[in-house]
């Protein structure tokens, strides 16, 4: 164990679920499925006599669907004890588009099925306006993923009209990331609408109290926890004072900011995030960084690459002496929490949590690890990396010039690793489609899903 870094977290809960225990990611979301099946076993028994079968389950689709939005404004809270349950904050914000997205999918049904001849003259234009509100928002959110959405014969038309000079204005209009942001925030306030709705003109509440109440009490937590996330988290999260030391360029696009504490330090664990704060010559940015330092270093190290508008601009941006804030630390990705054999994978400036491993290594690496570092050219750190390899006989280390062996394939990870799938841990940080493809085709050579590790990086 190496000195200064607290042990692994234990299993959360240790629910015993079946024939086995649950692991720590599936903790979440397996709360999530007893609660939505909680609440169809609640109106499925107390349902009031005289209720229309068809519109009774479509309020019940309208329940639930505010039940998965008030989710996933609990879990966007980024509380410590979402980051206990999710295994991690980006699982959560992971989840927190899952549920988002499968409520309102479940309006459709809800409109369609849902009927009250007595509505009141406020409850239907607030319905409406949540339901629109809502659609909008979360359309612009996966608007960056249409690529999974769009049917691979359409995909040509989506691209042509995307590139039409007017889509181009359009998106001018819609702006980047940060702005785009900005609106989502607005998410709760037409759940909000969504919830008064169903409170004012649901018809089974005045015959059945508990009903009503176990629908005020999931709305009001889940706008309880958005009133904090907008107006109280930013001053009771853990935050933590630095400055920025040196901004120093590895290689083209990619950038390492080296930032001293000026107070508390941030306690983390190697292969964590933060969310790093930076007031540039352009005001202040938030983005989420890996920590690619090791925990006993006086400074925090992020490795950036321009991956958009502002880390594009990083570099001239940014300049010592400019403060900054690291709040966290989050995230799961530890690899002491794997078998005894492993296979490491990092694509590109998915290195950063194995960087952070690497220099907190202290000792002998208590496990035999493959650690494959695909990079299109010679490798950044690469150096560094082949130095820590001499150190610690039980790590071996595959640098992939993607530009001269093509792609890093499954084939050539499992045969570093003969036979071993079934034992195997593995854990990965990289591109989204790179993660994807490896994650099904290990699941398929047989390496069991709980033993497959991922670090998000892209949420939205
Ligand atoms: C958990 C986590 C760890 C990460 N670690 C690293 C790292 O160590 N090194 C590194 O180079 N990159 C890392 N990233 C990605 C990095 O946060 C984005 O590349 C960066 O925020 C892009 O900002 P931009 O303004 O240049 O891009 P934009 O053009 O504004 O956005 C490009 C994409 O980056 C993502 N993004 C942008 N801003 C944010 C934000 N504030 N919060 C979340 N996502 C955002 C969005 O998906 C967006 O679609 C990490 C992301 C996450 C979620």
């Amino acid at each position: 164990m190496n000195p200064g870094t607290s042990p692994p977290p234990a299993r959360v809960g240790g629910v015993f679920w079946p024939h086995r225990r649950l692991a720590a990611r599936d903790v979440g979301p397996a709360t999530i499925l007893v609660l939505v099946l909680a609440q169809a076993v609640l109106w499925a028994v107390v349902a009031p006599a005289g209720q229309p079968t068809g519109s009774y389950v479509g309020q019940l689709f309208g329940a639930e669907s505010i039940l998965l939005l008030s989710i996933g404004l609990v879990l966007i809270s980024t509380l410590p004890w979402v980051e206990e349950w999710f295994d991690g904050i980006d699982r959560a914000a992971i989840w927190h588009r899952r549920v988002a997205i499968t409520g309102l999918v479940l309006l459709a049904p809800h409109v369609l099925l849902s009927a009250n001849p007595h509505g009141t003259a406020l409850g239907g234009p607030l319905g409406a306006i949540g339901a629109i509100g809502m659609i909008a928002l979360a359309v612009w959110a996966i608007l960056p993923r249409w690529q999974y959405v769009v049917p691979r014969p359409l995909r040509g038309l989506v691209l042509a009209a995307r590139d039409a000079p007017i889509a181009r204005d359009v998106r001018r209009l819609f702006g980047g990331y940060e702005r785009w942001r900005a609106l989502h925030r607005t998410t709760g306030l037409f759940v909000a609408a969504g919830f008064v709705h169903g409170l004012l003109d649901g018809t089974p509440f005045d015959k059945a109290p508990l009903l009503r109440w176990t629908y005020v009490g999931i709305g009001g937590i889940g706008l309880a926890f958005y009133v904090y996330r907008e107006l109280l988290a930013r001053w009771l999260g853990p935050l933590h004072d630095y400055q920025v030391e040196t901004v120093r360029e590895i290689d083209a696009g990619l950038v390492e900011i080296a930032m001293r504490p000026l107070g508390r330090r941030v306690d983390f664990i190697p292969g964590q995030f933060a969310m790093v704060y930076l007031e540039a010559k352009d005001g202040w940015h938030r983005h989420p960084f890996t920590i690619s330092s090791a925990p006993h270093e006086d400074v925090v190290r992020v490795t950036v690459k321009a991956l958009g508008d502002y880390t594009e601009r990083l570099q001239h941006l940014v300049e010592p002496g400019m403060p900054a804030v690291i709040g966290g630390p989050h995230g799961r990705f530890d690899h002491r929490r794997g078998t005894d054999r492993q296979v490491w994978i990092a694509g590109g400036v998915g290195v950063a949590p194995f960087l952070s491993w690497l220099r907190a290594l202290d000792g002998d690496l208590p496990h035999r690890v493959d650690f494959f570092y695909s990079a299109d050219g010679e490798a950044p750190f690469a150096e560094e990396i082949r130095g820590v390899v001499d150190r610690h006989g039980s790590l071996h280390a595959h640098l992939v010039d993607t530009s001269v062996e093509g792609r890093l394939t499954t084939e050539r990870v499992l045969a570093a690793t003969t036979g071993e799938a079934g034992g195997l841990s593995v854990f990965m940080c990289g591109p989204n489609g790179m993660l994807r493809t490896f994650q099904s085709q290990l699941r398929a050579a047989g390496v069991p899903a709980r033993n497959i590790h991922r670090e998000y990086f892209d949420w939205r």
